[in-house]
């Protein structure tokens, strides 16, 4: 029974929001077979070869107060920190003379005036400084079209902007009540990423308080019906300083959180095949080889951290971030014997895009 949605799936047979949370729940034998068939899809649509993302977390300041966010505007147990720009200079050409082939810029959400024109400065100072060479991707939140399109002329070509749960009222449950944090703004927002023509992605947390496995087959649904080029989903972990973690509510255990997850990312590859998927910091906190376990199954994209060390203890947003002692080259040392253990091949000095971006005949 499993097993045929599953082969419907691959078949790319209609399928319903109930054979997909049927699927999240399998265990034993089904489950292996999931990750089977996901592992061989990927092989056969994107192929072996993992791309990095060096990221860089330019700033802990957020204007925003999402209910389960370490670096949250109200969390006043934090000091903030925003990277000089000769910091992020340096970073980014840590990763291109480490063949990197791309970054990724995320911060907490500001913006202000001059906010924005120094991210548009930088991008300009990192494509003449790499030869226009390091892919450049952004995660610096929901922002005006004029923002977004400043930047994309500017250089870049990315954006990850997760939707956190596609369900309205979830999403609602999980937020303040206020303008900053509205669900239509944030599909509305998507919407005009693509308009303007980045590669976008997005994507859920998973575990999250009040969330069912129909919530997270819907989010896979959503996904495929935004038609989105690429994906990011981690698990959900709590933080000590959010108002999250203070509910009284029943969480799914990590472990199951984290097992979730990589069922989501299968059911995502066999559902949307050639699209990028990240295995991402989430799932190596809970599990010490969680993001190899991930491209083995279906990801194909990971994001070392190479934000300067004296930074990294400040950007949590979860508890237990793994890799917050440690200096980008161990990282990388060990990133690449670790991405063999999992079959893996790494994508040196590529910029690893999206092949849904191209492959998608409506695309002009
Ligand atoms: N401010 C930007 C980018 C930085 S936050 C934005 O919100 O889009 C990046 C991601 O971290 C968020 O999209 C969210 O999914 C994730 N995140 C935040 N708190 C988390 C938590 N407690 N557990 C797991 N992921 C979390
Ligand atoms: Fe700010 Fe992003 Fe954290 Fe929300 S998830 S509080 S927008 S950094």
């Amino acid at each position: 029974m499993i097993r045929n949605i599953i082969d419907n799936i691959i078949a790319d047979k209609t399928y319903s929001i109930e054979d997909l949370s049927t699927v999240l729940q399998c265990n034993g034998d089904d489950r292996q077979y999931l990750f089977k068939k996901s592992q061989e899809i990927k092989e056969k649509y994107v192929g072996k070869k993992v791309y990095f993302r060096g990221l860089i977390e330019y700033s802990n300041i957020c204007a925003k107060n999402c209910y389960y966010c370490g670096i949250r505007r109200d969390n006043k147990a934090l000091e903030r920190y925003t990277m000089t720009n000769d910091e992020v200079i340096e970073a980014a050409m840590f990763a291109y003379k480490n063949r990197y082939g791309s970054i990724v810029l995320q911060s907490g959400e500001i913006s202000s005036p001059a906010f924005v024109d120094n991210i548009t400065h930088l991008l300009k100072q990192i494509k003449e400084l790499s030869n226009a060479e390091l892919g450049i991707t952004l995660s610096l939140g929901e922002q005006s079209e004029e923002t977004y399109q400043q930047w994309y002329e500017a250089g870049a070509h990315r954006y990850l902007l997760r939707i956190e749960t596609s369900n309205k009222d979830h999403y609602e449950k999980i937020h303040p009540n206020d303008h900053l944090h509205r669900y239509e703004n944030r599909l509305q927002t998507l919407n005009i990423l693509k308009k303007l023509n980045y590669q976008v992605g997005t994507g859920v947390m998973i575990g999250l308080p009040y969330q069912t496995y129909e919530n997270l087959a819907a989010d896979l649904m959503f996904m495929k019906e935004l038609d989105m080029h690429m994906c990011g989903m981690g698990p959900y972990i709590e933080h000590k300083d959010t108002p999250m973690c203070t509910w009284n509510v029943e969480l799914l255990p990590i472990e199951q959180r984290y097992d979730l997850t990589l069922k989501m990312i299968a059911l995502l590859r066999i559902m949307m095949k050639d699209i990028n998927i990240a295995s991402t910091t989430a799932l190596q906190a809970i599990d010490p080889i969680g993001r190899e376990k991930a491209i083995t199954i279906g990801a194909n994209i990971i994001m070392p951290n190479i934000t300067p060390r004296k930074y990294r203890d400040k950007y949590f947003l979860y508890d237990n971030k793994p890799c917050a002692d440690e200096d980008a080259e161990d990282c990388i040392r060990c990133l690449e014997m670790r991405i063999k253990f999992a079959g893996g091949e790494i994508g040196y000095n590529e910029w690893g895009d999206s092949k849904h971006f191209f492959n998608k005949p409506s695309h002009e």
